[in-house]
């Protein structure tokens, strides 16, 4: 790892370069990597000691985990973008292992419902378990691959230069914006059966937000993209740095960890590079930021900029996604003994009622979990004997407001006291009573346990509201013409998540968009 990224604590930046990236996460890396296969030199600004942004790994106590990557869907299918975009920035260094049927299990309270690879596999599954349903599951897989479709109008207007964005964006906006609505209206058109809609909308915590809530472009476009099976990166999630990152140091490109970028420099109205927390200046002709919309519009434009662009203004449609804690659980045990599988658990409250759950939860955090996400990932990683033989983890994932957690923000990194220990350690044993509910003979058999809050994130990633997906997938949120590449200031671009969407697929595309609004050419004809 150490020589794929250096560390601006111990090394001087030197040379120059023709665009500064703000952020090291897939949509910095993929905007890096695309542009240096369009020869461009890329500096790479983190403030993380590690890159990587949510695909970088964590170890501690001999035990390895991944922070924000358990599943990607289509990489393994050869024809989708997805896999080619990967193949293109890492040379086919990228592995991926499948996961096999079924990837997703549900538990609502006893009764258990298998996401299988496949459409017609999984259309013929979920109708086993509704008889009398056949036609309404019909129609919903009929309507994701048709909304799916239509999305393409929607990122292709993120594709165009302002120009002709503003001739023929409105148009290619409103044909991607068919099915903007909540998710729970949709599904309640297509069905009444309120037990089948929340086994529909169980991969909700994939996005962050119930059905009333979503806008069912987000739900169509995470249902597509797991309907053919699901697989996790060989050799674990660091390994998406570690194979994109040649690509752009090959082209003469530098990634900074500790790198922490304080201000982005405006002169004339144009960006001309970034100012760090030390004082020190770094000019290049184009600036990228990775960091997500309310950190680069909040923290990072100047305040001139900021008036200009009317940036409160524009927050008004957008609202930061949920928190979510996340237990770290190693076991001195191999795969092999444990035989835990390769399957996700989502575990939910017995009444079929996703919204409901959640606003208990967030009024009262003693209310039953709202969901549970239990990930084996060691198990899934054909390499992961070769690292760590004899050795298991396992990751278990809630939402959780950061308004719980605002009272002790301003305290260190693992000071912040007793009484937020004592929280962490109660929702801990609630996370461990639920994996236990499932694997009763894990009891007694964990040897290390570690819980990250909102608090985590916002420290180790930079998001201010300790945000589990940056901004919310609401319907409004999609209408926000200003989440694209190019902004109002000259040479600013974003890239990430905000842009696109959540998820290692949507900051990924986010890099392919981004590096062609830089370039000026449709990158998308370079992948084959
Ligand atoms: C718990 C969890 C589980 C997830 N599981 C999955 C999954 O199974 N499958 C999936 O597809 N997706 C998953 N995701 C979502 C996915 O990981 C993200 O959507 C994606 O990685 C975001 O990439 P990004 O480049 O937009 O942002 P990030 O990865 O957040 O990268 C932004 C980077 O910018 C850096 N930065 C911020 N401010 C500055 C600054 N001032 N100076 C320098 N650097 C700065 C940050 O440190 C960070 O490294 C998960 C996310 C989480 C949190």
């Amino acid at each position: 790892m150490a020589s794929l990224s250096k560390s601006y604590k111990q090394q001087k930046i030197e040379g120059t370069f023709d665009a500064i990236i703000i952020g090291s996460g897939m949509g910095g890396i993929a905007t890096g990597a695309f542009l240096a296969k369009e020869g461009k030199k890329v500096l790479v600004l983190e403030r993380h000691y590690t890159p990587g942004g949510f695909t970088h790994v964590f170890k501690r106590n001999k035990y390895e985990w991944d922070v924000g990557v358990h599943y990607v869907g289509d990489v393994h299918r050869e024809h989708t973008e997805l896999h080619k975009m990967f193949n293109y920035i890492t040379g086919g260094k990228m592995k991926w292992e499948e996961m096999g049927s079924p990837y997703d299990v549900m538990y609502f309270g006893d009764d258990r419902y298998d996401f299988v690879a496949g459409t017609e596999e999984f259309k013929a599954k979920i109708k086993s378990y509704f008889p009398g349903e056949e036609k309404a599951i019909d129609e919903y897989v009929e309507l994701i691959y048709a909304t799916q479709k239509n999305q393409r109008w929607f990122f292709a207007e993120k594709l165009l230069p302002n120009w002709i964005s503003a001739l023929f964006g409105n148009l290619l906006r409103k044909s991607g914006l068919k099915g903007n609505k909540t998710t729970l209206e949709v599904l309640e058109g297509l069905t009444k059966n309120k037990k089948l809609i929340a086994v529909l909308t169980g991969q909700y915590g994939d996005y962050g937000l119930p059905p009333a809530q979503s806008s069912f472009l987000m739900h169509a476009a995470l249902i597509k993209h797991y309907m053919k099976g699901a697989c996790y990166p060989v050799g674990g999630a660091q390994q998406i740095y570690e194979t994109v990152a040649p690509t752009i140091l090959n082209a003469g490109g530098e990634v900074f960890t500790n790198a922490e970028v304080k201000e982005i420099l405006i002169k004339n109205g144009k960006a001309i590079g970034v100012k760090m927390y030390d004082g020190k200046d770094f000019f290049a002709p184009v600036v990228i930021s990775d960091a997500g919309i309310y950190t680069t519009y909040k923290h990072l434009l100047p305040e001139q900029q900021k008036k200009e662009l009317q940036t409160e203004k524009l927050f008004e449609n957008i609202q930061p996604s949920v928190g979510h804690v996340c237990l770290y659980i190693g076991i001195n045990e191999s795969n092999e003994t444990l035989k835990l599988g390769k399957s996700n658990y989502w575990i939910f409250p017995d009444n079929y009622d996703h919204d409901k759950n959640i606003a208990d939860y967030v009024n009262n955090p003693d209310a039953e979990l709202p969901v549970v996400y239990i990930s084996f990932p060691s198990s899934k990683d054909p390499d992961w004997d070769n690292r760590y033989a004899g050795k298991t983890t396992i990751e278990i994932v809630t939402l959780s407001p950061y308004a719980w957690y605002e009272k002790w923000k301003d305290k260190r990194w693992m000071k912040r006291g007793e009484d937020y220990n004592a929280f962490k350690e109660k929702l801990a044993q609630r996370l461990l009573e639920a994996l236990y509910k499932r694997h009763p003979e894990l009891r007694g058999k964990i040897d290390y346990y570690e819980l990250s809050t909102p608090l985590s994130t916002a420290h180790f990633a930079n998001y201010e509201y300790g945000e589990i997906y940056g901004i919310d997938h609401t319907t409004k949120r999609f209408e926000q013409k200003f989440l694209k590449a190019r902004t109002p200031v000259k040479n600013l671009y974003l890239t990430g998540q905000d842009i696109v969407s959540c998820g290692i697929g949507g900051a990924l595309f986010s890099g392919l968009i981004t590096a062609s609004a830089v370039s000026g050419k449709n990158l998308l004809n370079r992948l084959k």
